[in-house]
């Protein structure tokens, strides 16, 4: 079996990918970014297809800091995002579609000291399936060529 079959659970959260997350724009409907900046308490929206430009805090009150992903502030919609059966396959970010992939594409999965509160554990059912696998490869393939 050779590395590339082979994944281990890096431990990784979904809040790991919350600060940088890819948005379809507001404004002109291309891929934009939506980033949260942790030392002014700001995130920001931009596109530099159109311009677009907005700025948010991140602070629901000047003690209370709201922890989500960076589009959530705007309610924009996921650029990597695509329907599989009744549910939703997204990803925040390359770097999260790329986890994903390499989850998805192993064929022996190694999950130590399960902690329950991982990424890979939090999952819906569908995306361990491997009778999935080659449909959810297929999306995630298309996803990045987007
Ligand atoms: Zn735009």
């Amino acid at each position: 079996m050779n590395q590339q079959e082979r994944f281990q659970d890096q431990g990784k959260m979904l809040s790991d990918f919350y600060s940088e997350v890819w948005v379809v724009c507001p404004a002109c409907a291309k891929k934009a970014l939506a980033k949260v900046n942790i030392e002014t308490n700001t995130v920001r929206l931009y596109c530099l297809n159109c311009g677009y430009n907005k700025e948010t805090s991140t602070k629901l009150s000047p003690n209370a800091t709201i922890l989500m992903a960076a589009h959530d502030y705007f309610g924009a919609s996921l650029w990597l995002q695509s329907s599989f059966k009744n549910d939703v396959f997204f990803a925040y970010n390359g770097a999260h579609l790329d986890y994903l992939e390499r989850y998805i594409s192993a064929n022996l999965r190694e999950h130590k000291d399960r902690s329950h509160f991982t990424l890979l554990e939090k999952l819906p059912k569908f995306y361990h399936d491997a009778k999935n696998r080659p449909r959810l490869l297929k999306i995630i393939a298309r996803l990045k060529l987007k």
